[in-house]
């Protein structure tokens, strides 16, 4: 009997577990320019950075073709709105559960209470002034889309893609060669995507190894409190809020789509960053998910940018953690004005690491709790923010499948297929 060959979730998975393992053992091992310059900045970094770079290379190239082809695939503008109308509305009742449920949360724990604040205190946190609203809606219009896509700007890159392909489509039989050049694009970059892939296994094992042979683990403990805090309330989250949420609008298994959806939260976890992963999550939500690539292409982005339920979890957990150890108590309607902020906060955080963190500045000046209270948690934030990314990204997905089971635009035999094992991703 032949062996089968491991599919790339399982190297994924595997390739996680053992970087953590190495990781932790790294770290315990004695300091030495080996382990240092060799390991850990030496062959880590390399393969870590080169999966990255790789898989971040792909993203507004994706972004745009994909999106392009989704909007001129879907016919009609009202469609469009619709579907736009419902995808926000989604994402900011989902943000705002997310962030009642950290909140209810951290009431009832009290991880701020009683703690010594003395040597945890690592650095200085960066002070950040909200954006108007107003300015934020202005910026979604590139001046210029060619430099949107050289800065990454993925909601300006957002609005242009949608723009020129309801252009397209408007243009009808005319427009087909160029249409059928953007299908054929789109289909290139999946199976770049596939490619880079390959790399995902060895990828994440170094990057992840790298994290946690860095991360002081010392200063984890007085803080223990506050991230089985954060932890707990983003696996109620997930458990609750989107189990729940699958099961009731779409009848699918929250199982299987966890196993469908593994190696994108995996990749999520080891990078920190829901832009990054972008990639993976459109490559999975196509051929893992069964949505269509005209609905993915538009809502996972969009996702990706404004949705981030792990961000404001921690967000509202963090908030109630520093008025504890401040000793202020929030009225009810603080709370109110956390939920608000928070879900704004969420909205305007950048998909890559650590931005949530500074976002966090804007909820705290909301209630008029100081900004120097960052400072507290910044030391341990990494592990954290990779939490965080993966349910960031796990959220943007279901809202995706919901909507694209609502739309008609799922296919239900490429979620239930089994046996995926052996292709790419
Ligand atoms: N790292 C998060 C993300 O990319 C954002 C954050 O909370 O810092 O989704």
């Amino acid at each position: 009997m032949t062996k089968k060959p491991l599919g790339v979730t399982t190297k994924i998975l595997i390739g996680l577990i053992l970087g953590i393992i190495t990781g932790i053992i790294l770290y315990m091992l004695p300091a030495s320019g080996f382990k240092s310059d060799v390991i850990i900045n030496g062959a880590f970094l390399l393969v870590g950075q080169v999966f990255l770079r790789a898989i971040m290379m792909m993203v507004v190239p994706l972004v745009f073709i994909s999106l392009v082809n989704g909007s001129a695939g879907m016919g009609d503008v009202k469609k469009l709105g619709r579907i736009g109308i419902r995808t926000v509305l989604f994402y900011l009742v989902t943000t705002a559960v997310a962030i009642s449920i950290a909140l209810s949360l951290a009431s009832i724990v009290d991880p701020g209470v009683g703690l010594d604040l003395s040597n945890i205190v690592t650095k200085e946190p960066t002070i950040n002034e909200g954006v108007p609203l107003v300015e934020v809606l202005i910026d979604m219009i590139p001046r210029n889309p060619i430099a949107a896509m050289s800065d990454g700007s993925m909601l300006q890159i957002i609005v242009f893609a949608v723009f020129m392909g309801v252009g397209l489509s408007a243009m009808g039989e005319k427009a087909k060669p160029i249409v059928n050049t953007f299908e054929l694009l789109n289909d290139l970059m999946m199976k770049m995507v596939g490619y880079v892939m390959l790399l995902a296994p060895y990828g994440v094992f170094a990057l992840i190894a790298r994290t946690f042979a860095t991360e002081g683990f010392d200063v984890m403990v007085p803080l223990a409190k506050y991230m089985l805090t954060v932890i707990a309330a983003l696996i109620i989250h997930a458990i609750v809020t989107y189990g729940g949420m699958l099961k009731g609008f779409t009848g699918l298994s929250p199982i299987k789509f966890l196993k469908n959806f593994v190696p994108a939260i995996s990749v999520a976890f080891s990078t920190a960053s829901s832009g990054a992963t972008l990639p993976v999550t459109m490559e999975i939500a196509e051929e893992r998910l069964g949505v269509s690539k005209n609905i993915g292409s538009f809502t996972l982005p969009l996702g990706a940018t404004i949705n981030m339920d792990g961000t404001a979890i921690m967000q509202g957990v963090a908030t109630i953690f520093i008025a504890q150890v401040y000793g202020v108590d929030l009225s009810f309607s603080a709370i109110l004005t956390v939920i608000l902020t928070a879900t704004l906060a969420s909205i305007g955080t950048a998909g890559v690491p650590g931005v949530g963190l500074i976002m966090l500045s804007m909820v705290l000046q909301s209630v008029g709790l100081p900004v120097e209270g960052i400072a507290l948690i910044m030391g341990i934030d990494r592990i954290l923010d990779m939490s965080r990314t993966a349910i960031n990204i796990t959220g943007d997905a279901v809202c995706t499948l919901i909507i694209a089971k609502a739309e008609g635009e799922f296919d239900q035999e490429v979620f239930d297929a089994d046996n995926r094992e052996t292709t790419v991703a």
